[in-house]
């Protein structure tokens, strides 16, 4: 039922549709992106981060609390738009009253360039979409300390010794592992060009038809294929995972559109989140 794709080292599964549903996992990173419908294999997962509070994207949530409560786990972390967080409190506290049960949530709110550490050498950063709503994409990063390349050859008890006398001898580095930007115009291009260099770009596509005018797109905030092919020289990235197309076209065309009008060197980088066949579920 859940579609599942392998990007670069990192597997990106559940459901999307546009503008119906959309709630991703990352079992890697130990994180679910957005909340739309209630995915049961999802609910044991600790971190949840919402795009934006659309109802393909967030409605869930309470449904999602409601599947934690009966495995017996206790409050996620629910990162969101900062914008929001009161609104999303209110409204799961309402829920709480009219199921007799409490829906608690440990709300980290996040603004643009916020960086919150997940664990280990992983961070979050938020950075700005651009759709009708307060909404945010997350970056998924690893900061790695390593040694400056001048010490490589030297001796550990060496490195020891100057290092408590409190030399600089390790260089900083962050990898972009995977980035998540749904429901956003084609602009967050250019407002995080970094997401041409994360190993792993999760992006919406949500129209891929050519006979569809990109302006449509624009006027809904939303990003159209044709504006990915247009930047197809820019993508960096191991793979590219596309998603939340919508249901104007069975999941067949979407594919068959999108491999079609690829350029191979983007092609083959390319996932499409959709059924292999039939119809968008439900
Ligand atoms: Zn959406
Ligand atoms: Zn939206």
């Amino acid at each position: 039922m859940l579609d599942e794709v392998q990007a670069g080292p990192y597997t990106v599964r559940g459901i999307s549709v546009g503008g119906v549903y959309t709630s991703l996992q990352v079992p890697e990173l130990e994180v679910v992106l957005d909340v739309g419908v209630p995915v049961r294999s999802f609910a044991g997962t600790e971190r949840i981060f919402l795009s934006h509070a659309h109802p393909d994207h967030a409605s869930g949530l309470g449904s999602l609390l409601g599947i934690r409560r009966l495995l017996g786990k206790g409050a996620p972390q629910l990162f969101l738009p900062a914008e929001i967080e009161a609104q999303v409190h209110e409204a799961l506290a309402v829920l709480g009253r009219l199921h007799h049960t409490s829906m608690d949530v440990r709300t980290v709110p996040m603004r643009p360039g916020d960086v919150k550490p997940l664990g280990h050498d992983l961070h979050v950063r938020a950075f700005r979409t651009h759709h009708s709503v307060p909404s945010l994409g997350y970056q998924f990063l690893r900061r790695v300390t390593k040694l400056r390349p001048e010490f490589l050859d030297t001796p550990p008890q060496e490195i020891a010794r100057r290092r408590k006398a409190g030399e600089d001898l390790f260089v900083a580095r962050e990898h972009l592992e995977l980035a998540y930007a749904t429901d956003t115009l084609s602009k967050v291009l250019e407002t995080e060009p970094g997401l041409f260099d994360s190993r792993v770009l999760v992006i919406e596509c949500t129209f891929v038809d050519p006979k569809r005018p990109v302006q449509d797109a624009r006027d809904r905030a939303h990003l159209h294929l044709d504006e990915l092919i247009a930047q197809a020289d820019r993508f960096r990235n191991e793979a590219l995972v596309l998603m939340h197309f919508s249901q104007s076209l069975a999941p067949h065309d979407v594919r068959a559109l999108i491999e079609e009008r690829l350029p191979p060197t983007l092609r083959e980088r390319v996932r499409i989140l959709a059924p292999a066949a039939g119809r968008w579920f439900g």
